[in-house]
């Protein structure tokens, strides 16, 4: 008898531990399946997603607790963070409409351009690093309120995750700033989560690609932190460089860049192609380049830049094959990557 029923007991538990696995696999796969699935007018579903996922992993998520409550409003505050991100570095397109980006998109240009306004020299700073004064800090308050209202107006009630049986995952009542998830869903977000991110940044840079032409659009979805992006230091491109311009002149006013470690300039706009490439860096003293962070030089520079390439290649052609610096810089000047690159990054 207590055989019986020491037996029925564990069968008990294996059941439920089962049953516990079907739905949490279930439910990863209805979160994927929205993913893969939201709208390519704008880019809120993805920004959400992965506001969600960073969001529960700060939560402690034990299994004795029955829902986890989700602060909606602080997913919308890093929905907002995503956008300037992608926006301080890149000006990435949001949405199809060059002339009316998604809403939230339209709040961060407004915040940045009166961040730049009070720190103009500034090179762009990651939103985790921005201080907001007080005027800039209303403003923010109002893009998360406007990220607010779209993931409870717009977002969730798409987002409704429904499982094979078709029974509602998410416990959601309309026009609350909280969501209430199942501890096991919430679990099987956070055991899932590389997975998950995965997914919404493929996504993601899918839709970006509708909208933008600028390379590696997959690069700059994923990456904040610009260090991050070096491939290699600057000074790897030194010992190339010299051997086209050994006096270290710099491309802008002609005249010689001292110090130890000279100073290089991507002349194409580092924000724009995300990289470093031989034939688009050059010595450069710090404050010659024209413009701001970013910016487009004229025309002129395009001519000047591509007479130096071929002028570098001349000497680098020999090992072409053998180095694959050289060998990149002769695909750049056979492609005319300059020239193609130059005319795509003017809108
Ligand atoms: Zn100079």
């Amino acid at each position: 008898m207590q055989r019986q029923e020491f037996l029925s007991r564990w069968i008990e538990i294996i059941k439920r531990s089962s049953a516990t696995l079907v739905y949490k696999q279930n439910f990863v796969n209805a979160v994927l399946r929205a993913v893969r699935n939201c709208s390519t007018r704008h880019t809120y579903g993805t920004a959400w997603a992965r506001a969600v996922v960073e969001e529960l992993e700060g939560h402690k998520i034990s299994p004795e607790r029955g829902e986890i409550a989700l602060d909606l409003r602080s997913t919308a505050r890093k929905m907002a963070g995503y956008y300037w991100d992608q926006t301080v570095y890149f000006s990435l397109r949001q949405g199809p409409n060059p002339l009316r980006q998604p809403r939230i998109l339209r709040g961060i240009k407004d915040l940045l351009k009166e961040y730049r306004k009070r720190s103009p020299q500034c090179a762009p700073v990651p939103f985790r690093e921005a201080v907001f004064s007080p005027g800039l800090k209303e403003m923010l308050d109002q893009v998360v309120d406007t990220a607010l209202e779209i993931v409870t107006g717009e977002i969730l009630p798409r987002f409704q995750l429904k499982g094979q049986g078709k029974e509602n995952f998410i416990n959601y009542q309309k026009g609350a700033d909280v969501l209430y998830l199942p501890q096991a869903a919430a679990s099987a977000i956070v055991e899932n989560s590389p997975l998950i991110l995965e997914a919404v940044y493929y996504r993601w840079a899918q839709i970006l690609e509708m909208y933008n032409t600028s390379p590696r659009i997959n690069r700059k979805v994923r990456i904040i932190d610009t260090a991050d992006l070096r491939d290699r230091p600057l000074s790897h491109y030194e010992k190339y460089l010299d051997i086209e311009n050994p006096g270290r002149l710099c491309f802008y006013c002609g005249q010689p860049v001292d110090g130890e470690s000279p100073t290089m300039d991507h002349v194409l706009p580092w924000s724009y192609l995300c990289s470093d490439d031989v034939w688009n860096l050059v010595y450069a003293h710090p404050g010659c380049r024209p413009g701001e962070y970013g910016r487009v030089l004229p025309q002129f520079f395009m001519a000047r830049l591509e007479k130096r390439n071929s002028a570098l290649l001349e000497k680098l052609a020999a090992y072409a094959e053998s180095d694959m610096v050289a060998g990149a810089l002769q695909d750049a000047v056979s492609r005319g990557i300059v020239r193609k690159y130059w005319t795509l990054c003017q809108d």
